[in-house]
């Protein structure tokens, strides 16, 4: 889908890229549902699939759906850990594999180091030298604190210069003492299968003896650092799951409602499956019975005209910049600035920098974009500049979210604001409400704030405490 059609202010119809001819093609419809997924490629790394894109997201905004919520995006900490700069893709390994296996890092500075140097491995450190810093730091949770605050403790460690791995970006999460204790047929059966994954993209297999000190056996320790997984936020919709656009409907990740600020682990389960089987399949029956419907819609009418010819110029004008950078090129750059600026901690100056920084891109991306071949046919680099043009956008939303919301929330982390031991602190009196981004008319020109306030009636808002 490349872009929704609007006739008389209700969504009736998109227009779709045949990606196999490259013909643009018009769908009509009393209602439009969008299901296309949420905007973490936007980081260039995450552990999204490659095509997943928010264009559809992006483009349902342009025409005038608020986009909620943006700076919520979820960093996942059990990845494996970035390995170069000719990656494409993270792997995500497992949330389940921390039911037993404890994260750690060294204790001592110079322990630290010689695994950066390679002149150590995890396995030669004993014991009484592990810093299973989630255990210390969260003890009524451990290794099963959520997501986020897994994620910014081993940031934590890692720009303390505790970090594991040659590029002081990794945390071991070992399965000694669940070894040890368990039996390796159980642990197993319990997580062969990740194992066995983890084993062929690093040649390490977690399940092997690699040392034994003082009659303790350890196995070698997976690596793992955060990465991008799930963004929180997207197309603002109400109960009947209905954006701001009439008869335009937003469902799964590419919404924003549910996880508010942060997701926890298999909800996105619940989103899929609730927006999809329960929810709409009754509220579109409120918009449907109150539309006057029609037959057979009409693809001959000016909107869809003018909504073709829009998206045929466009492409045009991307074919036709010929520069010198491959999309792939500009969307890393993308992703650096992203996941430097707007990542896991955030601050005003970083963010105000980014945002400098993804406006310079945009121009790069409108002057120097270099797209092989022809907009006729099969073209996957003229889908990915498509993609990127509103990755960029997208970028802003995140950017200009996080910059307005002066506190720590969920996946959304301001340095500013956080307790002496580093813990995120919310400001519910001033900042209570979903953030809604609305379209001023120009990828260029800021977009516009509006609050919608958050009302709890049935029960009381609290702070997270996984400490006791
Ligand atoms: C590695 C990994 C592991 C995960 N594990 C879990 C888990 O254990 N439990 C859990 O609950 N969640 C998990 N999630 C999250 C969950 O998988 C996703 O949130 C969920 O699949 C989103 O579903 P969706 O239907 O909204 O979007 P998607 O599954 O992303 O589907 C979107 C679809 O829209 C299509 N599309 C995109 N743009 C366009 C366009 N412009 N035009 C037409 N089509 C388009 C895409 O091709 C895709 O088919 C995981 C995610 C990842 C990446």
């Amino acid at each position: 889908m490349e872009d929704v059609v609007i006739v008389d202010g209700h969504a009736r119809g998109i227009i779709a890229k045949n990606l196999v001819t490259g013909k643009l093609e018009r769908f009509t419809a009393n209602a439009v549902v969008i299901a296309t997924g949420g905007y973490g490629n936007t980081y260039f790394l995450s552990t999204n699939a490659m095509g997943c894109n928010c264009t559809a997201a992006v483009q349902c905004y342009r025409k005038g759906a608020y986009m909620a919520n943006p700076s919520y995006v979820q960093i996942h900490p059990t990845c494996i850990p970035v390995h170069g700069d000719k990656q494409s893709k993270l792997t995500l390994m497992s949330e389940s594999l921390r039911n037993d296996g404890r994260i750690w890092v060294p204790k001592k500075l110079e322990d630290a180091k010689a695994l950066q140097a390679g002149t150590k491995k995890g396995s030669d450190i004993p014991e009484e030298d592990r810093d299973y810093y989630l255990e210390r730091r969260y003890p009524a949770f451990g290794n099963l604190v959520p997501r986020d605050v897994a994620s910014r403790a081993a940031k934590e460690r890692c720009d303390k210069g505790f970090g594991v791995n040659n590029t002081g970006l990794a945390v071991f999460l070992d399965f000694s003492e669940s070894i040890n204790r368990l039996g390796l047929d159980t642990i197993l059966q319990r997580y062969g299968n990740l194992f066995d994954m983890y084993e062929e993209i690093t040649d390490v297999n977690p399940g092997e003896v690699a040392n034994e000190i003082n009659g303790v056996k350890y196995y070698n320790p997976m690596m793992i650092f955060p990465a991008i997984h799930y963004t929180m936020g997207g197309i603002w919709v109400d109960y009947e799951l209905m954006t701001t656009i009439p008869g335009l409907f937003s469902i799964g990740e590419c919404n924003f409602s549910d996880h508010g600020a942060n997701r926890l682990g298999a909800s996105a389960l619940m989103q899929g499956l609730a927006d999809g089987y329960f929810v709409l399949p009754y509220t579109i029956q409120n918009y449907l019975a109150d539309q006057a419907l029609w037959g057979k819609v009409p693809t001959d009418r000016p909107e869809f005209d003018e909504a073709e010819k829009a998206v045929n110029a466009e492409i045009d004008r991307l074919m036709g910049i010929h520069g010198k950078r491959s999309v792939d090129s500009i969307h890393k750059e993308l992703g650096h600035i992203m996941w430097e600026y707007v990542g896991m901690g955030r601050t005003k100056e970083g963010l105000e920098e980014g945002l400098k920084q993804l406006k310079a891109l945009r121009e790069e991306f409108n002057t120097n974009l270099f797209i092989p071949g022809k907009k006729e046919g099969l073209n996957i680099e003229l889908d990915k500049a498509i993609h990127l043009r509103d990755f960029i956008l997208m970028g802003e939303l995140v950017a200009y979210d996080a910059l307005h919301r002066e506190e720590s929330c969920g996946g959304h982390f301001r340095e500013e604001h956080q307790t002496e031991e580093g813990e995120a602190k919310r400001d519910d009196e001033h900042f209570f409400y979903v953030g809604c981004w609305e379209y001023q008319g120009d990828d260029n020109k800021t977009p516009e704030l509006i609050k919608e306030p958050l009302e709890y009636e049935a029960i009381k808002v609290q702070t997270r405490n996984y400490k006791n």
